[in-house]
């Protein structure tokens, strides 16, 4: 059955490598708007030089922007069957946009990833990404396990920047909770735990919601 699914949460509570193993899992794409966004900065385009001074400052590109991402994102086939969303929305405009999009289609499943900030500075400063094709490297590793491409910091992930994203994420995107607390079709789940426990109490957040197996 369809799922369309979004998974909100701060920066580094484990958003992208979630998204990832549910959209594998389940066959449908994951749809990150930074991703793309970081693939249109290497690429050169004039979406990547709008967005280039924003991301680098930790900053939000603006909503007509991303939201042209995913509008024309989520209507292709390979969407038929579902998508996750991961790092969209970001402000309630956003979540709005959204569903006006989405209207007459089934209802979104919204997951929020609960962690302490305590420990997304420490997560967020120390985690690296494959410098070829985005991986998030597991720690530990010294090359990518995926395509054996050099592991590299982000660019937003230097700890002064991370701390303005995390005031970001507080004043635009944390709203995003209340906005969707009140649907039935809202969970949250622990972020705090091993990446093996957050992918079953995912997987059990979204089946709760009815008609999906986990
Ligand atoms: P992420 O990889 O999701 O942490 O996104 C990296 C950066 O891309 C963010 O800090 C923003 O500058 C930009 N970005 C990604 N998604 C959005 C969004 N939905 N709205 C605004 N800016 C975004």
């Amino acid at each position: 059955m369809a799922v369309r699914l979004v998974i909100l949460g701060p920066p580094g509570a484990g958003k992208g490598t979630q998204a990832e193993r549910f959209a594998r899992g389940r066959g449908v794409p994951r749809i990150s708007t930074g991703d793309i966004l970081r693939e249109a900065v290497q690429a050169g385009t004039e979406l990547g030089r709008a967005s280039k001074a924003l991301m680098d400052a930790g900053q939000l590109v603006s909503d007509e922007i991303v939201f042209g991402i995913v509008r024309e994102r989520v209507v292709r086939p390979d969407a038929n069957e579902g998508f996750v969303l991961d790092g969209f929305p970001r402000t309630v405009t956003q979540a709005r946009l959204l569903d006006s999009v989405l209207k007459g289609a089934p209802p979104l499943v919204v997951v929020n990833i609960e962690i302490p900030e305590s420990a997304l500075v420490e997560r967020l400063t120390t985690r690296r990404i494959c410098a070829n094709c985005g991986w998030n490297a597991v720690t530990g590793l010294t090359a990518c396990a995926r395509c054996g491409g050099p592991l590299v910091q982000r660019k937003d992930d230097g700890v002064e920047v991370v701390k303005e994203r995390l005031r970001v994420y507080a004043r635009e995107t944390e709203p995003l909770v209340e906005f969707y607390e009140s649907r039935p079709t809202f969970r949250c789940v622990d972020g705090d735990q091993t990446p093996d426990a957050v992918a079953a109490d995912l997987a059990a957040a979204v089946a709760s919601v009815g008609g999906v197996p986990a």
